[in-house]
């Protein structure tokens, strides 16, 4: 019998959401987090109703700690390394090189985003680089922003952004070619646009203050919305479960994976990114695992008594 219901990889949001309702529907749950959270660049997260302006890590302390109310949830600071499939369930592999058996996986890892190859980029990220309007745009109302935008088909997201300030500027990077169309709408709607590589960015002390381009020029930026690329986690390649187009996990309604018995909540599996999104996710897939467990039980249970399969596993006459 495995030692645990279920095993969750990961503790940002979505984790630590399932982990809660794992807990509260009486699993036995090991939650596994490598501590390093997607957000951890950002000062405060918001949008998150009765958390706005929280720092994140007081978030996963304050969930943590919720989770200390239910004794069946155990919480490990460690990395999963590996997971193989054993005796119906599954096999992981944890960073202290000790091995844990489990009915169920419910991954929860997130995703890593490739910091673009320009210098400033990588230290701006969190403090004044931002991916969504929503959970920054608000700080920033009316300053002058930037968008940096190196894909054609996200053109439009610029009048997005300008809804949070008036002064705001598209930056290219030179990686595509603005159609006359396009450049015409952005004249009419104010929107100013610089097609120059970009040579670096320039700020002090985590704050954005210049762009600077290729021939030199620096036009002055307090912020840039940029939303990075962004890859899956070494354990989901691994795993070889199945991606869409975009190289997020396709799963079902409830956060089924193309593996029956792994389910997938929060980043991994969504362009909408958001807290709220994965702890949301994270609490639907938890509730619905807990059924499959508990079904699986009673069906168990009705054989051990009647002698019987269950009627789902009966043939038809
Ligand atoms: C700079 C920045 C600012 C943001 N600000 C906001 C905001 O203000 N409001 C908002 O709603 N959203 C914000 N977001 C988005 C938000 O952080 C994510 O949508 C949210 O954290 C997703 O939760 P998650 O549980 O899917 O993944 P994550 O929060 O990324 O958590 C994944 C966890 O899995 C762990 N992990 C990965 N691999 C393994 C492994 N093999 N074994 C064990 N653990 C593993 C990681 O260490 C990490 O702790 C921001 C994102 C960024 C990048």
């Amino acid at each position: 019998m495995a030692a645990y219901d279920v095993v969750i990889v990961g503790g940002g949001p979505g984790g630590l959401n399932a982990a809660l309702y794992l807990g509260r529907g009486r699993r036995a749950v090991l939650l596994c987090d490598a501590g390093t959270p997607r957000n951890a660049a950002a000062e405060h997260m918001h949008g998150f109703g009765s958390r706005d302006g929280i720092p994140p890590s007081e978030f996963r302390r304050i969930s943590r700690e919720q989770l200390r109310a239910y004794p069946n949830v155990e919480v490990r600071d460690t990395r999963v390394g590996s997971v193989e499939k054993h005796e119906g369930g599954f096999r992981v592999a944890l960073g202290d090189g000790s091995t844990v058996d489990t009915r169920r996986l419910l991954l929860a890892v997130g995703m890593v985003d490739v910091m673009l190859d320009i210098p400033g980029y990588k230290e701006l990220w969190g403090p004044s680089i931002f991916q969504c309007p929503y959970c920054h745009g608000w700080e920033v109302r009316d300053q002058p922003l930037g968008v940096l935008l190196t894909e054609p088909q996200y053109l439009d997201h610029s009048a997005v952004i300008q809804n949070w300030s008036q002064d705001t500027t598209v930056f290219t990077h030179g990686a595509f070619a603005v159609t006359a169309e396009q450049r015409e709408r952005l004249q009419a709607l104010g929107i100013g646009l610089e097609e120059q590589r970009i040579r670096a960015l320039h700020g002090k002390d985590g704050h954005l203050e210049a762009v600077e381009l290729e021939d030199g020029t620096r036009v002055a930026r307090k912020v840039m919305f940029s939303a990075p690329p962004q890859r899956q986690s070494e354990l989901v390649t691994r795993l070889g479960l199945a991606l869409d187009e975009q190289g997020f996990v396709k799963v079902g309604p409830v956060g089924e994976t193309s593996v029956p018995g792994i389910s997938a909540v929060g980043d991994m599996t969504t362009r909408l990114q958001g807290a709220l999104m994965a702890a949301s996710a994270g609490a639907v897939a938890a509730a619905m695992m807990n059924h499959g467990l508990i079904q699986e039980d009673a069906d168990r249970r009705y054989t051990a008594v009647t002698g019987k399969p269950p009627a789902s596993k009966q043939k038809p006459h």
